[in-house]
This record gives structure tokens, C-alpha cells and sequence, in this order.
């Protein structure tokens, strides 16, 4: 049965409680996963699965390379991942730049600085994420994945609390996508999460908007990534490859809706309220269009929507974009669920093994993250924050490494 997404959202509600407790039981083996996402969650699931011997099909709505709103500040776990996905050579060979520190400016200017040595090794790297992602992609047709790319997921059919199917529209046409197994990697929309759970779509009013674009810097910042704190927001400015820099933030939504939602008014009226960011800015030249994306929230999702769907990267769980870690956690989310499907390989043992595995590995990091927010969004906090962590190197390390570690999260130390 081929249910599209208007009958599927009306009847899921009613329908899933009991579909999950009738087969609570039963058990699937999985040997084939189809992967909706080809960002660096689903591109690596998609790798890591591959090269262990299951069928798998990757699926991403856009054509790559395409240019993508995020920071574009690959912290340093995530180089040895690139590694083992065997991606680091053609990751290398783009030539983005290694970034040894973080700094981040109050509004009047005063600075902490976190060496990436912190955040696991000497250096991070700094790359735009159309070439980062086009790297994995490709990687992933290498490793035997079957790739649909400009091809949207359409619809979900579904039979006794199981996915069977998907749709999804490739050139023109509806392609009918079979797999034991389906994952959600299409970042904070989850698409397929709400297919299967009829969730209604993010909030009209977002709390929170991010803009994002490349310029031709005057000024350098070589090796390292810039974080300015605004009143209403963050931005980081980073060097990337082709000695262009990406300037992303994130603001409240009033605060854009008050701009007209224009990125350059926001830019001039707030970030360069930061004097840091006034210099850094000044004469810089743009060389994108700029990116707009709107950010309901933060935490854990829903790993699991359906009996055989699970949810990985930003569909699985948002962390706060200061961190420069979610492709990190993209990166291990991905690692982690690779490992439970090798080691369970059926459908029931896995839902629950990764969903506590999941935890284990992020919960910690996410409260550590949703404390600090706090700070980024209150200049009078954040300049006291960077006062108070500047004077303490011990503070400010500990901080850094809590938003990257497993296990207890800051309110259990
Ligand atoms: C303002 C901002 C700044 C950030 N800065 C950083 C940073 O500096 N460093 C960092 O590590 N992280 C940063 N992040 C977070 C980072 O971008 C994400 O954590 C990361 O991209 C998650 O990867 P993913 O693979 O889960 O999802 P995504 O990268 O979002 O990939 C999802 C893919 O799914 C595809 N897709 C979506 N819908 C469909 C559909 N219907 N059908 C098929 N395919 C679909 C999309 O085209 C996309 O390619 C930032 C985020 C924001 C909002």
C-alpha cells in the first residue's frame, strides 16, 4: 500500500501506538537500508554500511555540490572519521584551511580563546560543506551505494507498523525504494520522521533564524575560526579554501523579522556591533548568495519513529551550531548506528540498543550545550562568560571538552 503524506498523516496518530505494541515482538533481519539524506550523517551511515555488506540506497534531494547553510567548522574528531570513511585525501585535496583556535568576542571586544587541542586535536579544519559533502557522496558511489541525488522523498507505504517502501521523485519520474531498514538523515525537517509519525511541521514562528554566505576577506584570520557575540545572536567568521571566508550566524527571529529578515541590514546594525567583528567585516566582499534557515530547536528528537525507521545526524538530534560540533556528532551518530546494525543486524534488537546508545553517547554533550545558550543569546551574560572563562584556562577547557564528550552531562559533575 502506498500511502502519501496527507492520508498517512491522518491515520499514523491513530494507528502507530497499536502497530508498535501488536509487534513488539516480531523480529526483521536487515540486510538492505535505504538512507534518506546524503549530508555527513547519511553519507557516512551509507559508507560504513556498504563496506560491511549490506545493500544500501542513499537518497538526497539536492544535486551536489550544492552550498549549504552552516558554519562550515569541522571540528577535530571528526578528521579521524574522514579517515576511516576514506574521504581525508579528497577532503585534503580541496585545500580548506586548519583552524588551532576558536575565539570568541564579546561585544566590546574582549576575547577566549579555545585551542582546537581542546576539542581532540592541534588542528580543525574549515571547509565549505558543497565540497565536504560532494567528497562523501562521491566516496559513498565508490563503496557500492546506490545514489539517488535531485530526488525529494514523496511518499511512504507501510504495513503493519513497518515502512516497506518509499517514493521518492528522480528525474521526472516516482522511483519505489524497497529496504529492511530506512533511516532518516535529512537533517532538522525529518522528512520521513514525519511521514511515519504525522508530526506537524516546525513552529510558524521559529524561535531562532540562521544566514549564512561566502566573502573575499581584507582582512586575514588565518588558522583561526572567530565567534562575535551580538545582542540577539551569534556569528562565526571562518577561513575556508580558495582564501575565502564564511560568515554564518544565528539570530533570534524578531531580530530578523524586525530587519526585514534582510541578512546585510542584520550584519551591519548588529554584528558589527561587536568591534571585533566590525574590523573583520570591513571591506569584505561577498561572493554568495546569502543562505536563510529557520531553527525550532534543540536536543533529541525522536531516534525511532517507526518500528523499522530510525532518525541519525540533525534528524536524530540538534546541538547548538556555537559548538561547531554537529557534524561532528553527524559523524558519530552515524559511526554509532553503522555498529548497531552490523551487531544486531534485525530490526527489534537494534531500536533499542541504539536508542540507549544514542543517549549515552550525545544526552551529556546536549544539556552541557543548552546551558551555555544561555550566554549566547544575552550580551551582558556573554560578556561576563567570556570575562569569567578568559581568566580561568581550567573553566574555559572544561567547558570546550563538555560539548564534545560522552557521559555525564555537566549537571551530574
Ligand atoms: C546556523 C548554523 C551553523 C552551523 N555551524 C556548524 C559548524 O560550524 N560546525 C558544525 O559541525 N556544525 C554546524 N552546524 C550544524 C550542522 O550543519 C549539522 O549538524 C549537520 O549538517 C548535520 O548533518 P546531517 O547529515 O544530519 O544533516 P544535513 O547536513 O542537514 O543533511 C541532510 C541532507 O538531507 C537532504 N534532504 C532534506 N530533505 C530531504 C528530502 N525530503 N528528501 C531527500 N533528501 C532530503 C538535504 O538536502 C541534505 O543534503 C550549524 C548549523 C546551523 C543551523
Amino acid at each position: 500500500m502506498i500511502t502519501h503524506l496527507g492520508v498517512l498523516q491522518n491515520c499514523a496518530a491513530a494507528s502507530r501506538k497499536g502497530l508498535q505494541l501488536r509487534h513488539m515482538g516480531s523480529s526483521r533481519p536487515i540486510e538492505s537500508v535505504a538512507i534518506v539524506g546524503a549530508g555527513p550523517a547519511g553519507s557516512a551511515l551509507a559508507i560504513r554500511l556498504a563496506g560491511a555488506g549490506f545493500g544500501v540506497t542513499l537518497i538526497e534531494r539536492d544535486r551536489f555540490p550544492r552550498q549549504k547553510l552552516c558554519g562550515e567548522f569541522v571540528s577535530p574528531g571528526a578528521l579521524p572519521h574522514f579517515a576511516e570513511l576514506g574521504v581525508a585525501e579528497r577532503i585534503e585535496s580541496v585545500g580548506g584551511a586548519a583552524i588551532h583556535e576558536t575565539r570568541f568576542y564579546e561585544p566590546g571586544g574582549r576575547s577566549v580563546t579555545v585551542p582546537s587541542a581542546w576539542l581532540g586535536s592541534s588542528s580543525a579544519l574549515s571547509i565549505s560543506r558543497a565540497q565536504m559533502d560532494l567528497a562523501l557522496l562521491e566516496r559513498a558511489v565508490e563503496a557500492g551505494v546506490t545514489v539517488f541525488d535531485g530526488a525529494p522523498l514523496t511518499a511512504v507505504s507501510h504495513a503493519d507498523g513497518f515502512v516497506e517502501s518509499i517514493k521518492v521523485k528522480h528525474e521526472g519520474k516516482e522511483v519505489t525504494v524497497a529496504a529492511d531498514l530506512f533511516v532518516d538523515a535529512a537533517g532538522r525537517a525529518k522528512p520521513l520522521t514525519r511521514m511515519v509519525t504525522g508530526a506537524a511541521p516546525p513552529a510558524e514562528k521559529p524561535p531562532y533564524i540562521g544566514f549564512k554566505s561566502h566573502f573575499r576577506p581584507r582582512v586575514s584570520n588565518s588558522g583561526r575560526c572567530e565567534i562575535f557575540l551580538f545582542d540577539g545572536g551569534y556569528a562565526g567568521w571562518s577561513p575556508i579554501e580558495n582564501g575565502h571566508a564564511n560568515l554564518c550566524f544565528m539570530v533570534r527571529s524578531e531580530v530578523a523579522r524586525e530587519r526585514g529578515g534582510h541578512a546585510g541590514r542584520i550584519v551591519d546594525e548588529l554584528i558589527c556591533q561587536n568591534s571585533r567583528a566590525a574590523e573583520m567585516l570591513d571591506g569584505a566582499e561577498r561572493v554568495e548568495k546569502w543562505l536563510a534557515v529557520t531553527v525550532s530547536g534543540f536536543g533529541i528528537a525522536e531516534l525511532t519513529p517507526a518500528l523499522n525507521v530510525f532518525a541519525v545526524g540533525d534528524a536524530g538530534a540538534f546541538i547548538d551550531p556555537f559548538t561547531g560540533s554537529g557534524m561532528l556528532m553527524a559523524l558519530e551518530g552515524a559511526e554509532t548506528l553503522a555498529g548497531v546494525v552490523k551487531g544486531h543486524q534485525e530490526v527489534n534488537s537494534a531500536r533499542q540498543v541504539y536508542r540507549s546508545e544514542f543517549r549515552n553517547r550525545f544526552a551529556g554533550r546536549l544539556r552541557t550545550s543548552a546551558f551555555l545558550r544561555r550566554a549566547a543569546f544575552m550580551p551582558r551574560l556573554a560578556k561576563l562568560a567570556v570575562i569569567a572563562a578568559g581568566s580561568s584556562a581550567g573553566l574555559s577547557e572544561m567547558l570546550a571538552r563538555l560539548t564534545r564528550r560522552s557521559g555525564a552531562p555537566l549537571g551530574r559533575l
